[in-house]
């Protein structure tokens, strides 16, 4: 496999066979979350939808389960990218064949840190940045409603000047 330190999906075009785990997708199924993988038809339903790839078009569900599926598992499990998924469930609701990618992606996560592809205290790091994010999202929403609130105001005021006059 080419990609070294590469942040994003794993180029699938460079292949080699002596790295392959073809045990690796039984391992992905048979954890709780994970037992659905082999039923992804490769549609990409998930990945048209997901508010990820939205925002970074080398983060793609699509990929990751046909790298899994390929036994490709060295280099899917100390990809970055297993890390950006924000677990909405958006790809588990489109999906066809019912995969639950999001589940698929704490088995990942989970092999990720107990293989030691990933540092020991990723997930509560993860967990950290997403409360983050959530809490900067939250008051730009509001800022920006309450900036809208003082449009109106002011159109409201520029308005009863106007009729005063
Ligand atoms: S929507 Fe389901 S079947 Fe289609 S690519 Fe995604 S996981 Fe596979
Ligand atoms: S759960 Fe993850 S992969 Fe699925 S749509 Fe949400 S961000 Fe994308």
């Amino acid at each position: 496999m080419s990609d070294g330190g590469q942040i994003g999906t794993v180029d699938t075009g460079t292949i080699i066979v002596e790295n392959l785990n073809a045990d690796f997708c039984d391992e992905v199924a048979s954890m709780p979350g994970g037992e659905n993988i082999r039923r992804c038809f490769a549609c990409g339903t998930c990945a048209s939808g997901c508010p990820v790839t939205n925002i970074d078009e080398e983060y793609n569900s699509r990929t990751i389960i046909h790298e899994i599926l390929l036994g490709m598992r060295e280099e899917v499990l100390k990809n970055p990218v297993i890390w950006f998924c924000v677990m909405c469930y958006r790809c588990y609701a489109r999906c066809p064949q019912q995969v639950n990618f999001t589940d698929v992606m704490k088995v990942l996560r989970y092999l990720a840190i107990k293989h030691g592809y990933a540092p020991p205290d990723m997930l509560s790091d993860s967990d950290e940045v997403d409360r983050f994010a959530q809490t900067v999202r939250r008051d730009m929403i509001k800022n920006t409603i309450e900036g809208r609130k003082q449009i109106v105001e002011e159109i409201k005021a520029r308005l009863n000047q106007s009729h005063d006059q």
